[in-house]
């Protein structure tokens, strides 16, 4: 099959490598679509991942064969790419680990996933892709789930206004998600025009442009001069977590969910008198999938206005997409179709 190895150095080469063969238990699922996801472009940006490994964990697939003893899969099953409950001993290193560090634990070596023809999975990590919900969606239930769990990890409550800080795709599900889950108001920052139009058609109060003098004043204002309740922190631009404390109410809490790969700077003493709470959110577990596919079935979340055709690739143009993409981006939402 083809496969995207990462070699080293930012670079993605497409070469054939082995189909994997399901064992006792595996399933072997041809891939529809897989998502680009801002962690593989980290990743790829800061040489971070082995050399020999195949990212994309954003996925969508059918069933393409089943390992001996397999009996809750058959072939042609339409499946989302993970979401599945790990049996006791096979949870992820990040929920058993007590200092499970993502930098330097994150990337297995030799690890292959799905920027690939076929993928390898353990038959209880797939889940069921419902009727009503497409292939392309269904790609993306991954990065919702992870904004599903920042949210039910918050304070939010029913009725509280609410800013979220970069209208990329994680972005774009919190403000959805947010919304799904009672927040009064949602105002976007986003200096990428395409990004914030997105937000705005995804039902954004205000989207402020934060290379703008007074975009976080504006925000402030729009909250009726306190701040909002909650800040989201899904951008990982240089100064948007110090962004967030200084934006956020008094004794309102900020969420982090956009990993920064480099140091960022914070002046406490500016927030630190309005004695703002702090939430750390990382990634998912399998009820924030199930979460997520029912927003999508039911229309809660959208995603029309962050696919474009010019953002669906196929396995060639992974290299450029990835060089598109560790620059300030016009795309939303990158994805190949292998
Ligand atoms: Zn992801």
């Amino acid at each position: 099959m083809r496969a995207a190895v990462y070699k080293g150095n930012q670079k993605l080469v497409v070469e054939e490598v082995p189909t994997p063969a399901p064992g006792p238990g595996q399933v072997v699922v041809k891939v529809s679509y897989c998502a680009i996801c801002g962690t593989d472009v980290h990743a790829f940006l800061y040489d971070i991942a082995p050399a020999g490994t195949v990212m994309g964990h954003e996925y969508s697939g059918i069933i393409d064969r089943v390992g001996a003893g397999v009996t809750r899969w058959k072939v042609g099953d339409r499946v989302v790419g993970g979401g599945g409950t790990a049996p006791p001993g096979s949870e992820p290193a990040q929920r058993t680990d007590p200092r499970f560090n993502y930098r330097t634990m994150g990337f297995a070596s030799g690890r292959l996933r799905a920027y690939a023809e076929y993928v390898l999975m353990e038959e209880w990590e797939p889940i069921v892709l419902p009727d009503g919900v497409s292939d392309e969606a269904a790609a993306l239930c991954e990065p919702c789930a992870v904004t599903v769990r920042a949210v039910r990890l918050s304070q939010m409550k029913l009725g509280d206004s609410v800013a979220v800080l970069g209208a990329g795709p994680i972005g774009l599900f919190c403000l959805q998600v947010a919304k799904a889950a009672g927040a009064s108001a949602v105002y976007v920052s986003e200096p990428v025009a395409a990004r914030a139009e997105a937000a705005r058609r995804l039902g954004a109060d205000a989207v402020v442009d934060p290379a703008k003098d007074g975009a976080l004043e504006e925000i402030v204002a729009l909250s009726g001069g306190t701040g909002p309740d909650v800040v989201f922190e899904c951008a990982a631009a240089k100064g948007t977590l110090d962004d967030a404390f200084n934006l956020v109410r008094r004794h309102g809490e900020v969420v982090l969910i956009a990993l920064a790969w480099e140091p960022t700077s914070v002046l406490p003493v500016d927030w630190a008198a309005r004695e703002v709470k702090f939430q750390a959110s990382f990634g998912t577990a399998p009820e924030d999938w199930r979460i997520a596919l029912d927003l999508i079935q039911s229309g809660k979340v959208q995603m029309a206005p962050m696919l474009s055709e010019a953002g669906f690739i196929p396995l060639d143009g992974i290299q450029e997409a990835f060089e598109a993409l560790v620059k300030p981006s016009n795309q939303v939402q990158m994805v190949v179709r292998p």
